[in-house]
C-alpha cells in the first residue's frame, strides 16, 4: 500500500518520499529518454503501472475495470489487483454503474478521488505579492491566502514564503500530498533557487527548507516551468509547446514530447534576455534590445502612456507582437512546437499583439510544418503558477499529471 487514506502524516510523507525516488528518474530528464541506463525492478514496473492506471482515471470519468485494461494493455488480473490497493489507499473510489454500453451485465465505474489529499500550491512570481491556495488534487482552489511584499527581499521574502504555507497548511481539512513552488529565476532540480535577482536571492535552498518546516514532500521549480506544466495538466495543451509568461520580466516553460525541458544549467526557456533585432533600448542586464525591454509589462505600459491615438496605440502593440514572432520563430522551428500559450495581462496580450505574434510566426516559418501552429491566451488566469505547482506535486508523488 502506497498511500493510507487514513493515514498519520508522518505515514503519507514516508510513503510519497518512496514514490517520489521512483519518478525522479523521469524528473531529471532533459527530454524522451535514449539509452537506458539501468535495469528495471519488479517492484518499478509494478509502480509504473500503477501509476499508468491512476493516470487513466484522472484523465477519464466513470471508466470500468475492463475499460482500464482496454486503455492501458495491462490485463484484466493486474488492472483489479491495482485498482483494489488504489481503492485501499483512497485515490480510487467506486461511483454507481459505468454508462459506457457494452455487452454483458453493467460494470462499476471507477473515479479518481479528488478530494482523497490537499496540495499547497505557491506562486512567487508577482513583483507585489506572494500568492498561495490549498487546492483538491484536480487543482481546484479551496482557500486562499496572499502576502503582499512591500519591497521585501532576502531573507524577509524567505521568511513571508514560510508564514505563507504554515498558514494555509494550518487550513487542510484532508492529508496534504505535498507543497508545490514556482519561484522566478533558475531554479535547480534539487529546489535550490540559483539566482532570482528581483527577490536578492542567490543558492537558497528553499525545497529542502520548507520541507524540513511542513513535514511534507515540497517541490520548488522556476514559475515559467510550473506554469507550462498548468497547461499540460489543466489547460488542455499539446505535447508539444511553449508557455511565455510576460510580466514585470519575460520567461518561458517548454514541454517537448510530453516532458518538461529543464536544460543543462537549468534555464531553458530563459529568453528574456535573448537580444532580438539589432538596436533597442538597455536593459537591466547590460545589453541592448533584450526581449524583455521590446515586451516587458511595464515596458509596454509605459510605451502606451505616451500613445494619444487607437492607431498608435495597436502599432505599439503589434511591433511587440513582431518582436516576440522573431524570437519564437526559429524555436518554433526547431522544436516543431504545436502551440504556444501565453500569460499574462489580457489588456496588453490578447488582441494586436497576439496578432501580430501570428501573422510574423506565419511568414518566418514553412506553412507545411508550422503552419498550423497555435497561438492563444491562458485560460487559467492569476491561478496558473499555483496550479502548476499543484501539477508539480501530483506528478512527483503520484505520477500524473
Ligand atoms: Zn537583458
Amino acid at each position: 500500500m502506497f498511500l493510507p487514506r487514513n493515514g498519520s502524516f508522518e505515514g503519507v510523507t514516508r510513503i510519497c518520499s518512496y514514490v517520489l525516488l521512483t519518478f525522479m528518474s523521469i524528473d531529471q530528464s532533459s527530454g524522451r529518454a535514449l539509452r537506458p541506463t539501468r535495469k528495471v525492478m519488479p517492484e518499478e514496473a509494478r509502480r509504473h503501472n500503477r501509476a499508468l492506471v491512476l493516470q487513466t482515471l484522472f484523465t477519464t470519468t466513470g471508466l470500468s475495470r475492463a475499460d482500464v485494461a482496454r486503455e492501458t494493455g495491462l490485463t484484466r488480473v493486474t488492472v483489479s489487483d491495482l485498482v483494489a490497493e488504489l481503492i485501499l489507499d483512497g485515490l480510487v473510489v467506486e461511483a454507481g454503474l459505468s454508462k459506457r454500453a457494452g455487452p454483458g451485465k453493467p460494470a462499476t465505474a471507477l473515479e479518481f478521488d479528488v478530494d482523497a489529499f490537499q496540495i499547497i500550491g505557491v506562486d512567487l512570481s508577482d513583483h507585489s505579492l506572494f500568492r498561495g491556495a490549498l487546492m483538491t488534487l484536480d487543482g481546484s482552489v479551496v482557500t486562499r491566502v496572499d502576502v503582499p511584499l512591500r519591497g521585501r527581499g532576502g531573507d524577509e521574502a524567505i521568511a513571508l514564503v514560510y508564514e505563507l504555507v504554515e498558514s494555509l497548511r494550518s487550513t487542510a481539512t484532508k492529508p496534504l500530498l505535498g507543497v508545490g513552488v514556482g519561484s522566478p529565476g533558475i531554479v535547480d532540480l534539487a529546489g535550490i533557487v540559483l539566482t532570482a535577482p528581483n527577490l536578492g536571492w542567490t543558492d537558497v535552498p528553499l525545497e529542502a527548507e520548507i520541507a524540513e518546516r511542513a513535514g511534507v514532500p515540497v517541490v520548488v521549480a522556476n514559475d515559467a516551468n510550473v506554469a507550462a506544466l498548468a497547461e499540460h495538466s489543466f489547460g488542455g495543451a499539446a505535447s508539444d509547446m511553449m508557455l511565455l509568461k510576460i510580466g514585470h520580466g519575460v520567461g518561458a516553460g517548454l514541454v517537448v514530447a510530453g516532458t518538461a525541458v529543464f536544460g543543462g544549467a537549468f534555464a531553458a526557456g530563459e529568453i528574456g534576455h535573448v537580444v532580438v533585432g539589432d538596436g533597442g533600448s538597455e536593459c537591466v542586464c547590460g545589453k541592448s534590445g533584450c526581449l524583455e525591454t521590446r515586451l516587458a509589462a511595464p515596458r509596454l505600459d509605459a510605451a502606451l502612456a505616451k500613445t494619444t491615438t487607437p492607431a498608435e496605440h495597436d502599432a505599439v502593440l503589434r511591433e511587440a507582437g513582431r518582436w516576440v514572432g522573431i524570437a519564437l520563430a526559429p524555436i518554433v522551428g526547431a522544436l516543431n512546437l504545436t502551440e504556444i500559450v501565453l500569460s499574462g495581462p489580457v489588456q496588453l496580450l490578447d488582441g494586436p499583439l497576439v496578432e501580430s505574434l501570428i501573422d510574423t510566426l506565419r511568414a518566418r516559418t514553412m506553412a507545411q510544418f508550422h503552419g498550423s501552429v497555435k497561438v492563444r491566451m491562458t485560460a487559467l488566469g492569476e491561478d496558473i503558477v499555483m496550479r502548476g505547482a499543484a501539477a508539480m506535486v501530483l506528478s512527483r508523488e503520484l505520477g500524473v499529471s
